[in-house]
């Protein structure tokens, strides 16, 4: 049977991924009930599983009433003290599998934006929450820019054909950012107005992939020398390390 993939709107620009396949659905950081179980009755599935990527209440306040509202709701998710009504957690490397689906991931573990971040990667796609964001990545609100750059790291070795899943629908801002650091990138300008035309639209400009995102996203091409010039330009310092490029790219777009 055939996988569908399909985003479900909640709040401003959260997106609510829903794979499901025949009558069984599985839904990734359900931040909203409602919206979900609108999405199921109109097409008639029953909920399996849900994955979480980490704490924050726009990715987990739906727990409890699609729980209640579905038998033997599975719930999988990292270790974390703040999250409540986790049945199976995971660590980096561990698999979940998927039966109603026939779907498989791999763990990835992500720390940065949160310290309990975790993403999940399989022949589905990479859902990786407020991790990377197309053309951005998520804020530091716990980690370090050093462990930000080692979760990207592992998250960019992945294979380009990779379609990304992220959370929110942040393209646009975050091309104004990322066109600001690159305003020669002619890749990252085309996407731009592909993006300008699909919001247009109001059409979602995710899934991503990880190629589009190798090419236009500035938080992936710290190594770049245009992205390195224009980070020491705009902190006016010569730094020459990865690391601190990345750093410098996160605390200028904090206050871009
Ligand atoms: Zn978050
Ligand atoms: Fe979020």
């Amino acid at each position: 049977m055939t996988l569908h993939i399909s985003p479900i709107h909640a709040f401003q620009d959260n997106y609510i991924w829903c794979l499901y396949s025949g009558k069984h659905g599985v839904v990734v950081d359900p931040g909203d009930a409602k919206p979900v179980l609108a999405f199921f009755k109109e097409h008639g599935l029953t909920l399996s599983d849900i994955l979480l990527t980490h704490h924050h209440w726009d990715h987990t306040n739906g727990l409890p009433e699609l729980v209640a509202a579905f038998s033997n709701v599975k719930v999988w998710g990292p270790h974390s003290d703040k999250i409540h009504g986790i049945d199976c957690v995971l660590g980096e490397g561990d698999m979940v599998s998927l039966p109603s689906i026939a779907c498989d991931f791999s763990v990835i573990e992500v720390p940065g934006h949160t310290l309990d971040h975790i993403a999940y990667y399989g022949s589905a796609g990479l859902f990786c929450g407020d991790t990377l964001f197309s053309a951005g990545c998520g804020r530091l609100f716990e980690g370090s820019p050093a462990q930000m750059e080692h979760s990207l790291a592992k998250l960019r070795a992945l294979p380009p054909a990779t379609n990304v899943f992220c959370t929110h629908e942040y393209t646009l801002a975050n091309l104004k950012f990322a066109t600001t650091v690159e305003p020669l990138n002619t890749d990252l300008l085309e996407y731009q107005r592909w993006a300008i035309a699909q919001r247009e639209q109001h059409k979602p400009t995710l899934p991503s992939t990880l190629a589009k995102e190798l090419a236009v996203n500035p938080f992936l091409r710290c190594q770049q020398p245009p992205v390195m010039t224009a980070v020491n330009q705009h902190w006016n310092t010569q730094q020459a390390g990865e690391h601190s490029v990345f750093a410098g790219l996160r605390r200028w777009k904090d206050q871009f």
